[in-house]
């Protein structure tokens, strides 16, 4: 049991501090507080005795030192158990602090802001504040330590309850909560510092991260809190990297619609790396994290036409993406659909108009990265991961990419240029579909997509029956593969359908099955060496 007597407020986020200084105060606790915060409680009438009146050493070094001091330090850490330390603690005529409410200055804010400099990130790393929730916290047996103004209401209600007291359950809960703050706060601090490229950040009078070094991509700063998560039973919220790549979704601007949900954000995410990974006009339709139509055309409004026949009824509800300026022909087309998100480099004011007309639809704006050395610099994220129980897995972004020369023709048949280009693109789309991927292609765009399926031979079928569904014509098209076939079935099925040409990593045992059988159906068949698993 801790009784509260005195307290400490000193807080930066001064929201909720009225509330529980008033409720202190009704309790007879007496209250010790900082500048800034002994203001505002005077200003409101409440009683508070100033730390450096209480210590007789006035806060100095532009508030660098307010609150170290032996006779606040020596309040908190004391025993209230051991007689040496109550005899020491009389001798020196410290007095018990039982009570310490601090929220530290706010250095996440401070950088995440785009004009931070380095002065202004130094200034904002508190000192006192974390030596105070340290100390408080580890005399939790006896010291209540409150890091966070959602704490404020149930331990004034406990105060109440019990006539000033608290259990040990709850001060040791506020401990472990003290102690995770102060933890997040440093390791915020850490990882800011690990990214500054010193020489550049000195010749360039501000602050200059180096490429993303991968130990700072444990910190994260939150977006948002999510209505909920996959499903409404989940809790969810949004996370982004302290410094994320240009051009990434996290960097989204929203113009108009809904709140983003968790679904929208991680389809949204799909469809914007893979429409952003061509270099020519394309638009991306997105149902499940998965492209269900994916083309590039002359115009936003071609591109868009020709995704959207890939597969018209999955693609209602769809999330586009556009790497190209939406204008108004395109608006006007794409609005007709049922979209839960468009993202684009931007949109033409008619184009916007028209949205308006559909306050539902969410509008993201993204910059595309203006390139540089760097992947990071290019837009690419520099590393993926994935939970599993208990545990995190990763891994470097699959940011590969292959040119005409990394291919090898394997058949008999030879490509003529344009199959070569379009099997460039089908490998592309595949890329972006979850394994395993089969994906028909012709005239730069997908004409069927078999996606996620635990047999390659069961997305080969349904990519066919979708191209049928569509009313599209599989007769010479190009077929993109993730990975090897690991049976002659798949190529005997998509030469049936009508394919001409097939690229896949190659690499299987039966390759020589496979490759005959597509010399069989008279194929072209080309290898990459490189396969692209997406789970
Ligand atoms: P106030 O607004 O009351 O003047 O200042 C409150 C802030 O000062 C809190 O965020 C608290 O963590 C911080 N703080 C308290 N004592 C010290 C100290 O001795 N040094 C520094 N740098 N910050 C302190």
């Amino acid at each position: 049991m801790a009784t509260i007597k005195r307290a400490l407020i000193s807080v930066s986020d001064k929201s909720g501090i009225l509330e529980l200084a008033q409720a202190l105060t009704k309790l007879n606790v007496e209250i010790l507080s900082t500048g800034g915060t002994a203001k505002l409680f005077r200003d409101n009438q409440i009683p508070v005795i100033e730390v450096s009146d209480y210590t007789g050493f006035t806060e100095m070094l532009d508030g660098r030192v307010k609150t170290l001091h032996p006779k606040v330090h020596g309040g908190i850490l004391g025993r209230r158990d051991l007689p040496e330390h109550v005899a020491a603690m009389k001798e020196a005529n410290i007095p018990n602090i039982d009570m310490v409410v601090v929220n530290l200055y706010p250095f996440e804010a401070t950088v995440a802001k785009p004009n931070c400099t380095l002065e202004d990130a130094i200034e904002n790393i508190d000192i006192g504040g974390p030596a105070m929730v340290r100390s408080a916290a580890k005399n939790w047996k006896d010291v209540a330590v409150l890091t966070d103004a959602s704490q404020y209401a149930n331990v004034v209600s406990e105060l109440k309850s019990t006539g000033g007291a608290l259990a040990e359950a709850t001060t040791f809960a506020l401990s472990v909560a003290a102690f995770n703050r102060v933890s997040q706060y440093d390791a915020a601090i850490s990882n800011y510092l690990s990214a500054i490229d010193y020489a550049a950040s000195m010749a360039n009078n501000q602050p200059v991260t180096h490429q993303f070094p991968a130990q700072s991509n444990t910190n994260f700063v939150k977006v948002q809190d999510l209505r909920y998560g996959e499903n409404p039973h989940q809790q969810a919220a949004f996370y982004r990297d302290l410094y994320p790549a240009p051009g990434s979704l996290v960097t989204a601007q929203q113009l108009q619609g809904k709140e983003l949900s968790f679904n929208n954000i991680a389809d949204g995410d799909a469809a914007w790396e893979a429409v952003k990974s061509f270099d020519t006009t394309a638009c991306v339709i997105v149902k499940h994290a998965n492209p269900c139509g994916v083309a590039l055309g002359a115009t936003a409004l071609d591109a868009y036409s020709k995704a959207f026949q890939t597969d018209p009824s999955s693609a209602f509800g769809g999330i586009i993406a556009f790497n190209t300026t939406v204008d108004k022909a395109a608006a006007e087309v794409v609005s007709k659909q049922f979209v839960e998100v468009l993202i684009a480099p931007d949109y033409t004011a008619e184009a916007l108009a028209i949205f308006a007309a559909k306050a539902n639809v969410r509008v993201l704006k993204i910059a595309l990265p203006t390139g540089g050395a760097t992947a990071w610099e290019q837009g690419r994220n520099s590393h993926e991961s994935k939970r599993v129980g208990s545990g995190i897995l990763i891994q470097t972004a699959d940011n590969h990419e292959i040119s005409q020369s990394d291919l090898k023709i394997i058949s008999k048949k030879q490509a003529t240029p344009q199959q070569m280009a379009d099997m460039l693109f089908a490998w592309r789309v595949a890329k972006y579909v979850k394994s395993n991927a089969i994906v028909f292609c012709g005239n730069e765009m997908t004409l069927g997509v078999g996606a996620g399926q635990m047999s390659r031979i069961d997305s080969t079928k349904i990519a066919i029956i979708k191209a049928q569904n569509a009313g599209l014509s599989l007769q010479n098209s190009v077929v993109a593969s993730d990975a090897f076939f690991p049976f002659r079935d798949g190529i005997d099925a998509l030469a049936e359908a009508g394919a001409s040409c097939v690229i896949h990593p190659g690499g299987s045992m039966r390759d020589e099955e496979v490759i005959a059988a597509a010399d069989e159906h008279g194929l072209v068949m080309v290898v990459t060496g490189i396969r692209h698993f997406r789970h």
